[in-house]
């Protein structure tokens, strides 16, 4: 039976295009550094580099590992830019279909967010659109691991067993995979209904989870 939901953010809870790139040109022009659309997408990729490299994040490992992989010498200063600005100015609308399954959801089942990501950041962006109160506990990869890394699934088995748990994202290497390693259950979130043939768990619309759970 299951008793704890395990939410991912982006693309999940929170949609984003290129806001991420944005987000990084306005802290690169902030601290007068190149600020092209391509400067914003190499931090970007960076990142999703560091993120296949290491466990955790940190904010001087990101700053050196993105300085060594574009020969750049940005400062910490824009790590923390980056850490503010997305948790601070980005407000995406949510899906009012979402608000109300996390209010049927949150009466049934205990409901957390496991996020690649610094967790203030997260947790901002989250409160920013006033869905940060159905969670339990929101978990970036500063407080455990990143995924799909097992032990960033298995954070929430201190007090409940694997397959007590269900994850829900939008990737399935990040969400779905990893988590059905460690023996949670798992549903995609397959929005671009891409991945119908793939023989995992999947959902298109969140009014859906009403009929699963
Ligand atoms: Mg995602």
């Amino acid at each position: 039976m299951i008793k704890k939901i395990i939410f991912d953010v982006d693309n999940t809870l929170m949609m984003f295009d290129k806001q991420y790139v944005e987000c990084y040109q306005e802290v690169l022009k902030k601290n007068n550094y190149p600020c092209r659309y391509e400067d914003g997408l190499k931090i970007y990729q960076s990142i999703g580099r560091y993120e296949d490299t290491v466990q955790r994040y940190e904010r001087e490992k990101l700053l050196n590992f993105i300085n060594d992989d574009l020969k750049t010498s940005y400062t910490l200063q824009v790590i923390d830019d980056l850490i503010d600005i997305i948790g601070n100015k980005w407000i995406n609308k949510v899906d009012s279909y979402l608000v109300d399954i996390l209010e049927y959801l949150s009466s049934k089942y205990e409901l957390n967010v496991l996020t690649n990501w610094f967790t203030e950041s997260q947790t901002k962006r989250l409160e920013n659109v006033g869905i940060a109160k159905y969670f339990k506990e929101i978990v970036g990869s500063d407080i455990s691991d990143i995924k799909p890394n097992p032990n960033s699934y298995l954070y929430f088995t201190k007090d409940a067993l694997p397959n007590e748990c269900l994850m829900i994202g939008d990737r399935i290497e990040t969400d779905i995979q990893g988590a059905l390693d460690v023996g949670m259950h798992a549903l995609l979130y397959d929005y671009k209904h891409q991945y119908q043939d793939t023989g995992y768990d999947t959902f298109i619309e969140w009014q859906q989870l009403k009929d699963i759970l």
